[in-house]
């Protein structure tokens, strides 16, 4: 379009000015429509006179709503990766020009008007990931990678010395000839991320308490070493180490104390080995260390006499000072065996000949220990590894209501089953767990196992019965007692009404008024408790009318022979007595012969069990017996 404008009458030089200009109007068409208009003017000149303006227009509207939303779109995206946190980078590599927002020199710790070039990029990485990341974006950089990238790297700030983890993503442009032109990304620091994730790591890899790597941790490490082991034909070794007479400190002084000397033999164990040992805690008082190169047997020696010598240090704990030992089993990578679990196995073995030598000690494993574990320290090994790993079993003996000849409930009796397939009975184990401190993890299994057990046949449709557990008097002693019991029963989602626990007498007498005090806290839940194996212990009638109780069982041996046993009949009589003037239930138990129901029935028993009815059974045999029963009662 070409137009001219008179001067004078107009005021074209004044809008357009005296040299070419360009304008970009908008321009309304009389139809209302409007469109933008691209002009350039030029004023027009006639004898060096100022007569005019030329000027010429084109129609730009498309290329005008093109920049509009291009505009559009780079803020959108400005806002987005501001919200996002994410830095953006453009790098050239044929220059080594290096453009970065300000946010990618917050990553690397760097003030904003820093100058960048890529040994800034570069001098800024953490030391230990630098060779990584020239691979990686060398790597990056051949076309037949597929030019995407994602790295993860750290940055020590300049200025702060801060280590900050980025995550750093993008593509990378190719030339016609495969060369890269361009790297262009965003970055993101991700530390907290990485921090959260290497906690939740460390959480599952390290024991809670004393912070040394746990099983899993130790396996892990295992399969390395034992790899490089066998590549380099070289040896390691595996301490068992478990401490002496630890329980009576847990238990005369509590588990705080206890634990406070968990963490120090932790220490000092640290202490004894070198960094690229491995000291990891398996548990309760037994600790493992893993020597990966050893050059002779006397390097675990050594390391195992540094080790009793260390533990020997006594140990001033909260105004205490202790004295304590281990015992320590070795066995060594390729003599002994090529995989961990054996290994700890046969140092386990290693470890109770030590015990059985005298403790304080230490032993190599030979195969002679196979043998020497035998008897009460293979049971031990043996109830030790079944309750690791759920492997111990409950029967249940159901317990009838004299009057209505109906089933009101079951006790539950543990079955360790042995290593020949045979169950063996409580009395077989229960000592030697009460006596190594495992009574205390069995005896929370069988309160666990027990209220799973009652709400599975309550879900079965089973009418409700009680079911009583048996305690033992050490575990019954723990402060704890009480408020475990309570945390168990109410995670399992048990009526605490329908559980009974079972204490002999021995157990309350002891320490009465402790006794008295955890009874009450468990009976404030609506547990019941019963005195089992009545009649054989020494309990004072005086102190009997103080417990807070609910039932009294005879003691199985009045009652077997009791239709034949004159004195029995007169004590078991006595004891049915006692339990009316109390006000406590009376339940006769080892009642084999009709004979022997008979007697209690006519003497006034409440409640009965033994063979007669049924022997103790496995939860299923169990459950179908009392559907039978159910049944023929209703018949
Ligand atoms: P208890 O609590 O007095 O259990 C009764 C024992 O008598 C059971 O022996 C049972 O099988 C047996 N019995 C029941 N009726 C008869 C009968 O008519 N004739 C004969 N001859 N025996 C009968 P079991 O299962 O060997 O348990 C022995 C003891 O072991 C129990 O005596 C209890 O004190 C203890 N015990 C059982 N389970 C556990 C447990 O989970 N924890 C603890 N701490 N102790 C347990
Ligand atoms: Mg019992
Ligand atoms: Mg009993």
């Amino acid at each position: 379009m070409l137009s001219s404008a008179n001067c004078g009458k107009c005021h074209c030089a004044a809008v357009f000015g005296e040299t070419a200009k360009d304008f970009v109007w908008l321009v309304y068409r009389k139809d209302g429509t409007s469109f933008y208009a691209s002009c350039t003017s030029s004023p027009l000149y006639i004898e060096e006179q100022h007569v005019g303006v030329i000027y010429f227009s084109s129609d730009v509207t498309t290329r005008k709503s093109m920049e509009a939303a291009l505009l559009k779109k780079t803020e959108e995206l400005q806002l987005a990766t501001e919200a996002a946190e994410l830095g953006m980078f453009d790098f050239y590599p044929r220059t080594n020009k290096l453009i970065w927002s300000d946010r990618v020199k917050e990553h690397f710790g760097l003030p904003v008007d820093t100058p960048v070039t890529i040994d800034v990029f570069f001098a800024g990485l953490h030391p230990d990931d630098r060779e990584r990341m020239t691979l990686g974006i060398a790597a990056a950089s051949k076309p037949e990678n597929g030019g995407r990238f994602r790295f993860k790297y750290r940055t020590v700030g300049q200025l702060d010395r801060k280590e900050r983890w980025i995550e750093e993503r993008g593509q990378v442009h190719f030339a016609s000839d495969g060369t890269p032109i361009r790297l262009i990304g965003t970055t993101m620091d991700v530390t907290e991320r990485e921090l959260a994730e290497q906690r939740l790591q460390e959480a599952a890899q390290h024991d809670n308490l004393t912070g040394l790597s746990n099983r899993a941790l130790l396996f892990q490490f295992a399969e390395f070493v034992f790899a490089q082991a066998l590549r380099t034909c070289s040896d390691s070794a595996l301490l068992f180490i478990d401490l002496d007479r630890f329980k009576p400190i847990n238990d005369l002084y509590g588990h705080d104390v206890g634990d406070k000397v968990l963490k120090e033999v932790a220490r000092r164990l640290q202490k004894c080995t070198r960094k690229e040992d491995i000291v990891s805690r398996l548990g309760g008082d037994e600790f493992i260390v893993l020597l990966p190169h050893i050059e002779t047997a006397y390097d675990p020696e050594t390391v195992a006499q540094h080790i009793l010598k260390m533990i020997g240090q006594p140990f001033h704990v909260g105004g205490l000072t202790l004295t304590l030992s281990a015992s320590i089993g070795i066995s060594l990578f390729r003599e002994h065996a090529s995989e961990l679990e054996s290994l700890i196995r046969y140092a386990d073995m290693a470890m109770y000949a030590a015990k059985k030598s005298g403790r304080n000690n230490y032993k190599f494993y030979t195969p002679g220990h196979d043998e020497l574990a035998t008897d009460r320290l293979r049971l031990e090994i043996h109830l030790k590894r079944k309750l690791e790993n759920n492997g111990m079993v409950l029967f249940y003996q159901p317990i009838i209501d004299i009057d209505s000849g109906k089933v009101i409930g079951a006790e539950a009796l543990i079955r360790l089953p042995g290593e020949n397939g045979v169950m063996l009975n409580p009395g077989d184990f229960i000592p030697i767990a009460e006596s190594t401190g495992l009574i205390d993890s069995l005896g929370l299994w069988v309160i666990t196992e027990t209220c799973k057990q009652h709400q599975a046949w309550r879900e079965a449709g089973l009418p409700p019965i009680n079911i009583a557990v048996n305690v033992s008097a050490i575990e019954f002693r723990q402060k704890a007692f009480a408020s475990q019991l309570a945390r168990t029963v109410t995670a399992s989602g048990m009526d605490p009404s329908c559980l009974q626990i079972e204490l002999t007498e021995s157990a309350v007498m002891d320490n009465i008024s402790a006794a008295i005090e955890t009874l009450r806290e468990i009976r404030a839940m609506g547990i019941k408790i019963a005195l089992d194996d009545f009649g054989t212990g020494y309990s004072s009638l005086n102190h009997l009318k103080n417990l807070p109780l609910d039932k009294l069982k005879i003691d199985q041996s009045f009652i077997l022979r009791i239709e034949s046993d004159r004195p029995n009949q007169s004590i078991t009589e006595a004891i049915i007595g006692l339990g009316r003037t109390l006000n406590l239930r009376v339940v006769g138990e080892g009642i084999e012969s009709e004979e022997a129901m008979n007697f209690l029935r006519n003497h006034g028993c409440d409640e009965a069990q033994g063979f007669l009815f049924s022997e103790p059974l496995p939860a299923a045999e169990f459950e179908s017996w009392h559907r039978n029963h159910l049944a023929h009662s209703r018949l």
